[in-house]
């Protein structure tokens, strides 16, 4: 038996109620998220006729944005409106992005640029209250125990881990199955259309993902409305004081000792932080050359704010050497996880866009509608969060647990070994040819174990090296490395390479695509035209100089990536170690 078990057996039995009205919030709330995250993209391409490239490249925005605005929700709950507005306002919020994006999705047939203009505004409503919500539920997670029973923390946010993906389950379940709908097609004679291989030829119902951004809405008014119900009778301390109220209430008696230290840099230091983010700015905005708006201005914003805020914090003065030493290894960290969450987050937009037009979704006679296929990650995690705790527990008590940092070079070097194997299967696939969904399956069950290794305990490092006056900055600073993963991911991406149905479309246009790509025939500019009506590249994505022709490739660049990153963060564990000074 391990000492937190026996250590919990001491203490009061079992969690604060509390917990499950915030595992119930936050599960609903993630219901909203990934219900809407599964069928997003497929939403811009089908019918706000966009390019798959931007579809994923916007995504990767949204959801960076979405990992920056909690550092402006964790400071304005902080000084200003208290946790509990905070969680209630980002609820609502939400709730009407989503409600946009229904509206969205309701009228694009009759105005396309009202509809594509409520996107916008959807997606930013859905920013911020993602900032004011997401910091402020994790935060009263860690409220609800006293000191004593600190040791319950790790259970507690494995527990709240698991409420995060049944929400996502439920919702990729969910959203997808009202939202991601595919009819058969009628002949005149009243059969229905066929394919070459027997089964019915299906076509999309571009009108039908209103109804999983509605769902996404009312699911998100049903969080808000748990949480504006029970939280005075069961979110509160063990005395029954309540939790999270406005700041100017709040009791200091329940923090630890120096932990409501601040840290306060001075105006010099501040100008000068000031300076640098519009410098880096303007950097990686030449960097990323192109003439997307979000290429150019929303990824430059959140690398440079990740940036200037890391180094804002280690000029500060008052560091001792070690605390600059931990602190520079929670840099090095958060750099390497940039790459995992990279990898990671294909789910929502390329790997979704294969898994619509290259991809066999039968399972035992039943299509899965393509938005679907994610929401293995969920299940995936549900069923091996608990093991997988049981498993360091074990380790632990060996003495063999693995450091942090071992872990999440093993999380690497997972994601890389994932993309290998589905790399491998597509590589003699050609245009025609389908890729069965088990590798899908697998890919996504191989991921989970990686972000299981990576994911949960990343917080908790950064928890246990930070000075304490430093900790919420340097949460914010690694919240912005999971920004940057994800900007990184739009990135990556939109790289991904002409797919069967686009081969296909071509065809029926009478257009040699494969032929076109490879450069032995020059297209006519009519040619050119009718390929960019119809969502279709005719040049192949290039990467760092290399062109990517096939999906072999553009899955060999995330190998690539998270295989390097995964060695060398292994290679430099002796060194990191010694720079955690005794932090385990
Ligand atoms: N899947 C988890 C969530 O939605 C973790 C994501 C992350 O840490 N970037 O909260």
């Amino acid at each position: 038996m391990t000492e937190n078990v026996l250590q919990q057996q001491t203490e009061s039995k079992g969690h604060p109620k509390g917990l499950w009205v915030l595992f119930g919030t936050e599960m609903w709330e993630r219901f909203n998220f990934y219900g809407m995250r599964a069928i997003l993209t497929l939403f811009m391409v089908n019918s706000l006729v966009m390019k798959e490239a931007d579809a994923s490249l916007i995504y990767g925005g949204f959801l960076g944005l979405c990992y920056l605005t909690p550092m402006l929700g964790g400071f304005i709950s902080d000084r200003f409106f208290g946790n509990r507005n905070c969680i209630l306002l980002g609820g609502l919020m939400m709730a009407a992005g989503q409600f946009l994006l229904f509206t969205s999705a309701s009228v694009f047939g009759a105005n396309l640029d009202l509809a594509k203009t409520l996107m916008w505004v959807a997606l930013t409503v859905i920013i911020f209250g993602n900032g004011f919500f997401k910091p402020n539920i994790s935060s009263m997670v860690g409220s609800l125990y006293p000191k004593q029973e600190k040791s319950k923390l790790d259970t507690a946010f494995t527990i709240f881990y698991m409420g995060i993906n049944l929400g996502a389950f439920l919702g990729q379940y969910i959203c997808p199955t009202i939202g991601d709908v595919k009819n058969k097609i009628k002949l005149p004679d009243g059969t229905y259309k066929m394919l070459p291989n027997g089964a019915f030829d299906t076509i999309r119902d571009i009108h039908a993902f209103k109804w999983g951004f509605l769902a996404a809405s009312i699911a998100m008014l049903i969080g808000t409305a748990v949480f504006f119900f029970l939280k005075n009778k069961y979110v509160v301390t063990p005395e029954g004081k309540p939790l999270g109220g406005l700041p100017k209430h709040n009791d200091a008696s329940h923090y630890e000792e120096g932990e409501a230290q601040k840290a306060v840099f001075s105006t010099q230091s501040l100008i000068i932080a000031g300076i640098a983010f519009i410098a880096l700015f303007f950097t990686f905005r030449y960097l990323l050359d192109g003439t997307n708006f979000v290429k150019t201005i929303i990824y430059p914003i959140i690398y440079s704010s990740g940036l200037t805020l890391a180094g804002l914090i280690i000029s500060d003065k008052s560091l001792t050497k070690i605390e600059l030493q931990r602190i520079l290894v929670i840099y090095i960290v958060g750099f390497f996880i940039i790459f995992f969450w990279a990898a990671f987050e294909q789910a929502g937009s390329s790997l979704t866009f294969i898994a619509d037009n290259q991809t066999d979704r039968s399972i035992f006679g039943w299509n899965m509608p393509p938005s679907m296929v994610q929401i293995f990650n969920g299940a995936f995690v549900f069923a091996f969060a608990f093991p997988f705790s049981m498993l360091w527990d074990k380790l632990r008590s060996k003495g063999k647990e693995p450091i942090s940092t071992v872990k999440q070079a093993i999380g690497l070097g997972l994601i890389a070994l994932s993309y290998f194997i589905i790399a491998h299967n597509v590589k003699d696939l050609g245009n025609s040819g389908l890729l069965a969904i088990k590798w899908l399956i697998l890919l996504y069950l191989i991921q989970t174990f990686a972000e299981l290794c990576l994911s949960p305990i990343g917080l908790s490092l950064v928890g246990k090296l930070s000075p304490k006056r430093f900790a919420s900055l340097l949460f914010g600073v690694f919240f912005l490395s999971n920004a940057a993963g994800y900007a990184l991911a739009g990135t990556l991406g939109s790289l991904i390479p002409a797919t069967g149905d686009k081969f296909k479309k071509a065809q029926e246009l009478g257009i040699d695509l494969q032929g076109i790509l490879n450069k032995s025939i020059t297209p006519t500019a009519e040619q050119l035209k009718t390929l960019d009506i119809n969502q279709i590249s005719a040049t192949n994505p290039v990467f760092a100089g290399y062109e990517i022709h096939n999906l072999y490739e553009f899955f060999m660049v995330f190998v690539v990536l998270t295989g390097i990153a995964a060695i060398i963060l292994f290679l430099l564990t002796p060194l990191l170690k010694k720079m955690m000074h005794g932090v385990k």
